[in-house]
């Protein structure tokens, strides 16, 4: 079965007297291997729907199924181990933390879980070489471009060998030619990896890349093209 499944999820937002239904039933499934675009407008309910399928948030009905487990009736502390282990989570802007450097970044989550310094270090500057940034392990986030940034959050969201990778406008913040090279290094990752991965992107020619596209219309998942 697919490793992550959202089934009629709903999510709707009070606002004053009125009720804003974002969520009305959405449906997705995402296999290990297969790359998702979720491609919609602003205010649609990407970020909703991300955070739904991240386990930050619950659904106002339906259920998530992180392979194949129902996780709704899951404690806090146990729906926080899911994501620890089994998913990765890269934004617009990258968060990572200012005084550390790009390959203490990525240790960071790899010790949090029990890992040695010497081996999460190892596995680090492996990744980060394979992302193309050998020459920048030692540097802080402020020293590197906005591309290099990204690519050290998308290091760090993949550190722990996550299943499910989530991504909410990873490349929303650089600048297209960079966007391209870092949609690019994602997408291999992906792949190379056999992650489940769903980004929301508004870039058409990004999305084309990734195996299916789907958007989100009046509160359901649509399957485009
Ligand atoms: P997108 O990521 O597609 O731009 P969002 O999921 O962020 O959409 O938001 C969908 C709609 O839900 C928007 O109209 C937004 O204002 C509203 N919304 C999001 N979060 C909240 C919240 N916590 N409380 C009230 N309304 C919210
Ligand atoms: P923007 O895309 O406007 O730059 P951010 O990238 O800062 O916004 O965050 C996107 C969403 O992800 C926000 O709704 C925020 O609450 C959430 N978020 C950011 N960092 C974390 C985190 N470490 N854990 C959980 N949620 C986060």
């Amino acid at each position: 079965g697919p490793a992550l499944y959202l089934n009629a999820v709903e999510r709707r937002y009070r606002q004053g007297d009125n009720t804003l239904e974002i969520l009305r039933g959405a449906e997705l499934g995402c296999w290990l291997g297969q790359s998702i675009a979720l491609i919609a407008p602003s205010g649609a309910g990407k970020s909703t729907f991300l955070h739904i399928a991240g386990l930050l948030e619950h659904p106002d009905g339906g259920e998530v199924y992180v392979d194949g487990q129902p996780t709704s009736s899951l404690s806090d502390a146990a729906r926080t181990q899911i994501r620890r282990t089994e998913m990765g989570f890269v934004y617009q802007a990258h968060h990572l933390l200012p005084e550390f450097s790009a390959v203490e970044n990525v240790m960071l989550p790899q010790m949090i879980r029990g890992l040695s310094r010497s081996e999460s270090h190892r596995r680090s500057a492996e990744l980060l070489t394979y992302l193309g940034l050998k020459a920048r392990l030692d540097h802080r986030p402020s020293e590197l471009s906005g591309g290099e940034q990204q690519r050290v959050a998308i290091a760090r969201a993949v550190a722990n060998a996550p299943r499910i990778l989530l991504a909410d406008e990873p490349t929303g913040n650089l600048d297209p030619h960079t966007a391209d090279h870092v949609f690019d290094t994602l997408n291999q990752l992906v792949r190379a990896s056999g992650l489940a991965a769903i980004i929301a992107t508004h870039n058409l020619d990004l999305a084309r890349r990734m195996d299916r596209r789907v958007t989100i219309r009046e509160g359901v998942v649509v399957e485009l093209d």
